[in-house]
């Protein structure tokens, strides 16, 4: 099929371009390089820096691609900041995405859109783990316009038929550093490559926010989902649209909890390396424990994260910054 992938070269776009063209997809790649990595998009795939809030452009490209389907990633995706410049999440998130969808309705080719959606969707849960049909009380501008995105979407398909996805990712992390693909956020604010530079000796020590949340061991807990294993749910969601399957929303985790305590020490272990931790408070909005149910994505999709071991998780996001910082 011919694709686009919006936010194609940053952390995970850039690893979805490559299970892309791994299946024999053909992918054109548009970014506007406010956080993405040129060098992460592999030599040969069509490259258009342009803003997805351009309908024009997007319509542009995705008549000169014939694109039949889109994997729309470029986003803004820091909730602190959101909080801090909610004008550049609504624009930036919503405001762009209907633009885009205008393109893409309008285009008469695109036969599915896979949304990048998130955990944030619904706010502090009630319970864990955490289905689809919790309810949505997003507690930051981040999450408030990823569902506003995913209501659009709603409509959009009952109305115009668009065939949607949107895939609710909890923690994406570790790399497909044999591709030469990682996380590279500037500035970091995720805890395993902070982890991961605590141990490098780029930075002194790893913060714990919170050490007396009502979890096993006082820290927060959290759903690591791999990088590679969110790329195949994208595919398999794709291959359901296209096979006439009902459009929704998917929980995309392993259904699994790990604390922050665990992260640090499997990091220990892996690296080998001294890892300083200095008990913080609490971070604004962190809700104590987000885990996913993950049925409704193995019933429906048949996926299920195959690099679900955090040591795997953890020693692929290792190998890559040993790879690329040589440290
Ligand atoms: N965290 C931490 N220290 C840090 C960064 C994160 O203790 O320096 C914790 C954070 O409170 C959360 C978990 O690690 O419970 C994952 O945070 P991250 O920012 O990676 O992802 P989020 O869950 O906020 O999407």
């Amino acid at each position: 099929m011919r694709t686009l992938v919006t936010g194609g070269a940053g952390y995970v776009g850039s690893h979805m371009v490559k299970a892309l063209v791994d299946v024999g997809h053909q992918v054109v790649v548009v970014d506007d390089m406010s956080a993405g990595h040129r060098d992460a998009v592999p030599p040969g795939v069509p490259f258009v820096l342009a803003d997805v809030g351009s309908t024009k452009d997007m319509a542009a490209v995705l008549r000169d691609h014939h694109v039949e389907a889109v994997f729309h990633f470029a986003a803004k995706i820091r909730v602190e900041e959101s909080v801090a410049q909610p004008r550049r999440y609504w624009k930036g998130n919503l405001v762009a995405t209907l633009a885009l969808l205008d393109a893409v309705l309008d285009s008469g080719t695109v036969q599915a859109f896979v949304q990048s959606s998130t955990a944030a969707v619904y706010g502090t849960p009630d319970e864990v783990p955490i289905d689809e049909d919790h309810p949505k009380r997003p507690e930051s501008p981040y999450g408030e316009t990823k569902l506003a995105v995913e209501r659009a979407l709603e409509a959009y398909g009952r109305a115009h038929g668009l065939r949607w996805a949107a895939l609710r990712y909890f923690n994406a992390a570790g790399a497909d550093h044999e591709a030469g693909l990682g996380e590279r956020h500037e500035p970091e604010t995720h805890l395993i490559p902070l982890v991961l530079d605590a141990a490098s000796g780029k930075r002194e020590s790893i913060s714990i926010y919170g050490t007396s949340w009502p979890t096993p061991d006082g820290t927060c807990v959290r759903d690591y989902i791999h990088v590679s294993d969110l790329c195949e749910a994208h595919l398999a969601a794709l291959d359901h649209l296209l096979r006439g399957g009902e459009s929704g929303a998917f929980n995309l985790g392993t259904g699994r909890g790990h604390s922050v305590r665990e992260i640090v020490d499997v990091a220990r272990s892996i690296t080998g390396r001294r890892i300083t931790t200095v008990d913080a408070l609490p971070r604004a909005g962190d809700p104590p424990s987000l885990v996913a149910k993950v049925d409704r994505a193995a019933k429906v999709l048949g996926w299920s994260a195959r690099r679900a071991e955090l040591s795997r998780i953890v020693g692929d996001a290792w190998a890559w910054k040993l790879r690329s910082e040589q440290v």
